[in-house]
């Protein structure tokens, strides 16, 4: 996808958003199951994912940004979501964590990709740069699931998803 600077920042403003909220809810189970040190590394990922969206927004400012056509931006839902509501049951730390992995994942291979195919050298830029942060990121979700137990069942032994490495 050769994406104009207009198209690529408006992605990833709406990205980091999507991310900041799922974050939110993600801290907010985990507090409710009173597991508060997965609870605030959640909130930091929240953090970190608005400073990223206000400096893209102040990157954007002059810019008309476009109306997003497409929903690469959403987080993909785990598989026993049902429809729009992603967190209508109870997801334990691992399989919150592998969820969060797999969406970060997702965003790294996103500017990855953008950074690959754009024409634009501003685009290529910061692609290159958010692409990093995103594989930060992934890093910092593979040690905590490195230091959480697994629990018994469920996706995880799906053959269809990836496990961590
Ligand atoms: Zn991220």
């Amino acid at each position: 996808m050769n994406y104009s600077l207009p198209e690529f920042l408006a992605h990833a403003i709406a990205l980091e958003n999507e991310s900041a909220e799922r974050y939110l809810e993600l801290a907010d189970m985990m507090e409710a199951h009173r597991n508060d040190a997965v609870s605030a590394l959640f909130r930091d990922m929240v953090h970190y994912s608005r400073l990223h969206h206000t400096s893209i927004v102040e990157r954007a400012q002059g810019v008309t940004l476009p109306r997003l056509r497409s929903w690469e931006y959403r987080w993909s839902l785990p598989p026993e979501a049902g429809g729009e509501e992603a967190f209508d049951y109870t997801l334990d730390a691992y399989n919150a964590l592998r969820y969060a992995r797999e969406n970060e994942v997702r965003a790294m291979e996103y500017y990855t990709s953008v950074g690959l195919h754009s024409t634009e050298p501003e685009v290529k830029r910061l692609a290159a740069e958010f692409a990093a942060e995103e594989t930060e990121h992934v890093a910092a979700l593979d040690d905590w699931l490195a230091r959480t137990a697994r629990p018994s069942a469920t996706w995880q032994d799906d053959p269809d998803r990836s496990a961590p490495v």
